[in-house]
């Protein structure tokens, strides 16, 4: 079977990309940090045909030992599908942010871009296939106030996408990124959605189904000639 290894895999945008990829026929890693049963409950909307991967994606040690501990257990297959999808907000003015608040957010929103995609990179050039696919934010696009660490994280994202398409888009490995404005999951808890819904177009915040869809395409046989390509899911917003 295909695998596919989503990180932050186990609750709102990352799961719902686990049960796309899943009905697409994909034995799905599922990856997260801390909060077991969500990440059960993960495993059992596909189905239980999954595998629970714990590790924090900003910890260069922990993915090294995840990630060769799995290939290490399974010497015949290879993660064909990358989803880069595990993230925190911090937000703060930057001029009260504190140290750890800018660290955190950098590292698990762009270090472990880098520690996760390097891990994987090298079977998907040996075997001439692999899709890679970033969840970035409008807010690496636009930059939003109160998020210069986010903004900064998601923005050098979009950008080390555009490189690295152009890096192995001969050995048909594909690398996109999608940009969700305003998504219903735990991470917006707390927004005035009311009040940040008037200047959506659509009139409203965005389901995880909505930005899984694309993912599921971007990580399709069929989007092989779509790389380096950073893809809104906003609403109609204007970025
Ligand atoms: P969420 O509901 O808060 O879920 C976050 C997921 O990431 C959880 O599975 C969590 O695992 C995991 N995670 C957090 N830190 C991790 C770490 N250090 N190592 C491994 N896994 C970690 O967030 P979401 O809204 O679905 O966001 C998913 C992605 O979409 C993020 O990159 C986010 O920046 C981006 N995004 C979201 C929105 C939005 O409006 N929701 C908009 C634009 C972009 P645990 O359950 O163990 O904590």
């Amino acid at each position: 079977m295909k695998t596919a290894l989503v990180t932050g895999g186990s609750r709102g945008i990352g799961r719902a990309i686990c049960e796309e990829l899943h009905k697409r026929g994909y034995h799905v890693l599922i990856n997260y940090v801390s909060n077991d049963a969500a990440a059960a409950e993960c495993l059992q909307a596909v189905g239980g045909e999954g595998e629970l991967l714990k590790f924090d994606v900003g910890n260069a040690d922990a993915v090294k030992s995840a990630l060769e501990g799995w290939q290490k257990a399974h010497p015949e297959e290879y993660i064909e599908v990358l989803v880069n999808n595990a993230g925190i907000r911090k937000d703060n003015l930057l001029i009260w942010q504190e140290p750890e608040e800018w660290h955190q957010v950098i590292d698990t929103n762009l270090n472990s871009w880098y520690y996760v995609t390097r891990a994987v990179l090298q079977p998907m050039l040996l075997h001439k296939y692999g899709r890679i696919v970033n969840v970035a934010s409008l807010s690496g696009i636009k930059g939003l106030p109160g998020q210069t660490n986010y903004s900064a994280a998601k923005g050098g994202l979009i950008a080390a996408t555009k490189a690295l398409a152009q890096e192995v888009a001969r050995k048909k490995v594909t690398v996109n990124a999608v940009a969700p404005g305003f998504i219903k999951t735990d991470m917006v808890e707390g927004l005035d959605e009311a009040a940040l819904k008037k200047d959506i177009p659509a009139a409203r915040f965005g389901e995880p189904e909505e930005v899984a869809a694309m993912v599921g395409f971007l990580a399709s046989p069929e989007a092989s000639y779509v790389t380096g390509e950073i893809i809104s899911i906003n609403g109609g917003l204007y970025t």
